[in-house]
């Protein structure tokens, strides 16, 4: 996420950083590298100014020369000054409604429909919400087919009315299904176009005005950069939406979307799309952003993702399993499984400080637990719980049906081993916190 933006703005502040001695020839310099950073990243030339400006203003004020460590308050000035580019504190979702309809607004591809469905699993996630998708895309079929495949997919009724080409009428009538069926929120999916077009506001707007949604949210498809920017001024101008969505930010994005649309919309960013799957999807909180885009990592990200996988039940059982010595290889899967659940490698990795500069280059294959899992699939029951009964033969068979190697095998006990012996240490104490945190 943002590799190149963190790449030149690291190179900018790291002259600060290193520098004995800080003058107020290298912080004017820093300052015009971090604007050229922001340029280059797409970010509107005024603000980029306004930004090196306020920064300059700040250090000014605070002596920044004076201080015992000036290259690390520089560094904090600039990501202050990015987090509230970005919009100060998180803001969720308003759901007081009963129920509370969410109305998704954009262009087609900004990643609507896919959107809708990871809000919808990411409420119902919250096991106090269920939610009720709705297809309004009264033009184009096989949108309303996406839906009802997203809603398959995670387990959330879609409602729908294929025959109907009133988009007003089926919200309507999607949140009166709602109400009769005791739907906490209602997520309304509507068409898009590929440009701003007049008969696409009419729409939006008359669905806005007809069921007065509790939150009206702005979709928006990261890479295109200042053009998401005006897209959403002019989505503003006739919506006055209550929050943006960034969706794509796991692809190769400068970031300029991001850091601008904030500040001229007005209003802030509530979620970001992070892949194309429907748990990719995280809330915007805009000062762990500015970490990422320094190079800081987001380790309460990170935290926060382990715990929502966290299963209490399934945590105490495992542990009564390391103490009587019985961990096996169906627990190690499960294990993995969870590890899998909570996103893609690089994207965790991503979020461990200084990872995210160190690992730019190396490609991290995402099916790194493959041959594992082809392996625990491959062995008996009994293999699995016992794994001492593993002998050359077995492992051979084994090797055979997973297409693997008696070595790799061999490599997996290995590993297996060792975990089981950690873990069977950490039972004391301070161990089994740890244990919480790692979500097993
Ligand atoms: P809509 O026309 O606005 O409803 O857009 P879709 O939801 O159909 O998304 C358009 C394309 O973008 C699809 O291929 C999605 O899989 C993809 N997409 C949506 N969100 C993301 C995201 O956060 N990251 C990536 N990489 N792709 C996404």
């Amino acid at each position: 996420m943002f590799d190149n933006l963190s790449e030149k703005l690291d190179k900018a502040l790291h002259v600060l950083k290193g520098h004995g001695q800080i003058t107020e020839i290298n912080v004017a310099e820093t300052l015009k590298e971090v604007r050229r950073a922001l340029l280059d990243a797409d970010v509107n030339f005024k603000i980029a100014k306004d930004f090196t400006n306020n920064v300059k203003e700040k250090a000014l004020g605070q002596n920044v020369l004076t201080t015992l460590q000036p290259g690390q308050l520089m560094v904090k000035l600039v990501k202050d000054e990015l987090t509230e580019l970005m919009g100060g504190d998180a803001e969720g979702v308003n759901l007081s409604g009963n129920p509370s309809v969410i109305l998704m607004s954009g262009l087609q591809g900004s990643g609507k429909t896919t959107f809708s469905g990871k809000l919808a699993n990411f409420l119902k996630n919250k096991k106090t919400k269920k939610p009720l998708l709705v297809a309004c895309d009264v033009y184009r079929p096989a949108a309303v087919d996406q839906l009802h495949v997203v809603g398959e997919q995670i387990g959330v009724e879609v409602f729908s009315d294929r025959g109907n080409t009133n988009p007003v009428a089926i919200a309507q009538a999607g949140i009166a299904h709602a109400k009769a069926n005791g739907h906490h929120v209602v997520i309304v999916d509507t068409a898009g176009r590929l440009a701003v077009d007049e008969e696409m506001m009419n729409e939006i707007s008359e669905i806005h005005k007809a069921i007065k949604p509790e939150e009206t949210l702005f979709v928006v498809d990261a890479m295109t950069g200042q053009d998401a920017v005006n897209t959403a001024k002019a989505f503003n101008d006739r919506l006055d939406f209550d929050g943006v969505v960034l969706t794509k930010l796991d692809g190769d994005t400068r970031g300029g979307a991001a850091i601008s649309i904030k500040s001229v919309v007005n209003k802030p960013i509530k979620f970001i799309g992070t892949g194309e799957k429907m748990d990719a999807i995280d809330v915007f909180h805009p000062s762990r952003m500015a970490d990422r885009i320094l190079g800081m990592g987001d380790v309460v990200s990170l935290v926060e993702r382990a715990q929502e996988q966290y299963d209490e039940e399934e945590a105490r059982k495992l542990q009564k399993k390391i103490a009587k010595n019985q961990f096996g290889f169906d627990d190690f899967l499960s294990q993995i499984q969870q590890i899998k659940k909570m996103g893609s490698m690089k994207d965790l990795l991503g979020m461990i400080p200084g990872a995210g500069k160190a690992l730019k280059d190396v490609d991290i294959d995402d099916d790194a637990f493959k041959h594992i899992e082809a392996i625990i699939h491959s062995m008996t029951p009994e293999e699995r719980s016992t794994p001492s009964v593993l002998n050359a033969s077995r492992k051979k068979r084994i090797a055979k049906g997973s297409g693997t190697s008696v070595q790799e095998i061999n490599q997996l006990l290995k590993q297996f081993n060792q975990m089981s012996k950690m873990m069977k240490m950490m039972q004391g104490g301070s161990g089994r916190k740890m244990m919480q945190m790692m979500g097993g």
